[in-house]
């Protein structure tokens, strides 16, 4: 038998393959639900993602290198997207940064008027989460918060904003702690996309 994540006869007998497998099909959801959104409102999946990214998250997240790094694609990329956006009206591009060949990308009134339209673009899967009991959810959770961690640490995911990765964030007595918010955090509570998040530095840099 070829050995391979994707051949079915390994993943009758290994359940991290299965596991692969099944996370392959999931990606898909996002480019299907994107794309039924992108039909609806005239604008491409990337261009969804921007707009809804930058109608929740702080300023100093809202230029062209960092959305080149959140969403793994180039700058010009980016670039291209924000033009269009900035075309029809969407967003507004602020130079009053120190660096003036840099911009933050904010959302114009008309921006809003279109994130309250897209922001739900991922309702669907969202109905079908909301129909796993608490402890199923809880556990789920615990593993997709380590998982998306451990693939940061390697170097996957350019992008993390999780507790384990946060300068705040130690274990306490064998349990989670915030030492922003100074109180302990349930696995539940663990963020996934905190405001608050600051890079843990590596160690032997401090
Ligand atoms: S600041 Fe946010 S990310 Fe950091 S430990 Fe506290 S809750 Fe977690």
């Amino acid at each position: 038998m070829k050995q391979s994540t994707f051949n079915p006869e390994q993943q009758r007998t290994d359940i991290s393959s299965k596991i692969v497998a099944g996370l392959e099909r999931l990606s898909e959801v996002f480019k299907i639900m994107l794309w039924e959104k992108a039909k609806l409102v005239g604008l491409s999946p990337i261009q969804i993602q921007i707009l809804v990214f930058i109608a929740f998250h702080k300023r100093n997240l809202c230029n062209i290198s960092h959305l080149a790094k959140e969403f793994n694609v180039t700058k010009p990329t980016i670039s291209d997207a924000v033009r269009v956006l900035d075309n029809k009206g969407f967003i507004i591009k602020d130079y009053s940064s120190s660096d003036n060949r840099s911009y933050t990308i904010l959302l114009s009134d008309l921006g809003h008027e279109m994130v309250s339209k897209i922001d739900d673009f991922s309702n669907p899967l969202k109905t079908q989460i909301d129909g796993f009991s608490k402890p199923e959810l809880q556990s789920l959770f615990a593993t997709l918060s380590q998982l998306i961690y451990k693939l940061n640490q390697n170097g996957i995911l350019t992008v993390q904003r999780t507790c384990f990765g946060c300068k705040f964030y130690e274990i306490n007595d064998e349990k989670n702690y915030c030492n922003l918010l100074r109180k302990e955090l349930l696995s539940e509570h663990i963020r996934i996309d905190c405001p608050e998040y600051e890079e843990k530095p590596v160690a032997g840099t401090i």
